[in-house]
């Protein structure tokens, strides 16, 4: 059994437990809110409480600065970002309190971790990481670390890049792929019941009903993006993170970045992309939420194509945002696709 005697102790007055409910917000502050490593540590803690509690909608109480909320002896699981957040919250139910070391929206490829981030992951009782190569800063960022960690890709069929510093590598974007993504699932169950024994007959039962969710999602993509039009396949993006979506969904891949830890929009790009436009006269592009668009809105300018959409892949949105989970994101990332490419959209 693991010993969660240190969360005992240190989750006193950082706890909001009904707010923090599967599919709810992610467990730490958006975009906005400022890099942690040179702020003293009370103001950073009291600076974050406050931020949690008003993005989950939480009042606080006059009194919440004085006297410290009940402690939260649940199991603290830490995931690398929003998406992996998500999947583990629907997974974990209300037996483990989970959260996301990067926030909504940031780039995750590069992130620098800041001591506050190193602080979370000493008292971790686990960590999810995506692998893949996906998350450039985790071996030194779990290097020396007690709590587990499980990479939860792990086991996935995956597709390898074609080009940049990752070529031939495998292409870490794999929950892109809802299959894949069952696996991802399949994978976090074996953790939270290797985690926290007792409630394993829970994950396992909330671990199948997403899978059905997921599987449901899946058939929807997969038969919206079918009825393209076949000369209007074609899913052209600013970074190359959606392999495995074109892969399930039958849909012909360009993009100008192979990933985000590539140089990104440089005039080779660029041109690349305008002519694959060109040549198939793909109806629209599209990019991440997580990246500049100005590159590819450039290729929209010269090729005549409209701009189709914001595309999410790297971060989920804010609770009140258009992709507060993961199901969401990839009805949302069908529905932009398939409006643009059938000129719904323009
Ligand atoms: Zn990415």
């Amino acid at each position: 059994m693991p010993n969660f005697g240190p969360h005992l102790r240190r989750q006193a007055g950082r706890a909001c437990p009904p707010c923090a409910r599967p599919g709810g917000s992610p467990g730490r502050p958006g975009p906005g809110v400022p890099p942690t490593g040179a702020v003293l540590p009370g103001v950073r803690i009291l600076g974050v409480l406050l931020t949690v509690l008003s993005l989950t909608g939480c009042a606080l109480p006059p009194s919440a600065t004085a006297v410290p909320d009940p402690p939260d002896d649940r199991p603290v699981v830490l995931t690398t970002f929003t998406v992996l957040a998500d999947m583990a919250r629907q997974v974990a139910g209300d037996h483990v309190r989970v959260e996301s070391i990067t926030d909504v929206g940031v780039e995750i490829h590069g992130y620098e971790p800041t001591p506050d981030d190193l602080r979370r992951a000493a008292d971790a009782d686990l960590v999810l990481d995506n692998g893949l190569g996906l998350e450039a800063w985790f071996e030194r960022f779990v290097a020396g670390l007690d709590a587990p960690h499980v990479t939860v890709s792990e086991g996935v069929a995956t597709i390898p890049v074609g080009s940049g510093g990752m070529q031939g590598r495998p292409n870490p974007h794999a929950w892109m792929s809802p299959d894949a993504a069952i696996r991802y699932v399949a994978n976090i169950a074996d953790a939270l019941a290797d985690l926290d024994p007792v409630h394993e007959g829970a994950y396992r039962a909330n671990a199948a009903a997403y899978t059905a969710e997921l599987r449901a999602v899946r058939d929807a993509l997969v038969d919206r993006l079918d009825r393209l039009d076949p000369a209007r396949r074609a899913l052209v993006t600013c970074e190359g993170a959606f392999s495995y979506l074109a892969r399930d969904a039958g849909l012909a891949e360009s993009f100008l970045w192979p990933v985000s830890s590539d140089a990104q929009g440089t005039p080779q790009q660029v041109a690349r992309a305008i002519t694959f436009v060109r040549e198939r006269d793909v109806p629209a592009v599209f990019c991440e939420s997580t990246v500049s668009d100005t590159a590819q809105r450039q290729v929209a300018r010269e090729t005549g194509a409209a701009y189709g959409g914001v595309l999410y892949v790297d971060s989920l949105s804010l609770p009140g945002g258009p992709v507060p989970t993961y199901l969401d994101l990839l009805r949302h990332d069908t529905e932009v696709v398939a409006a643009a490419l059938t000129g719904a959209a323009s």
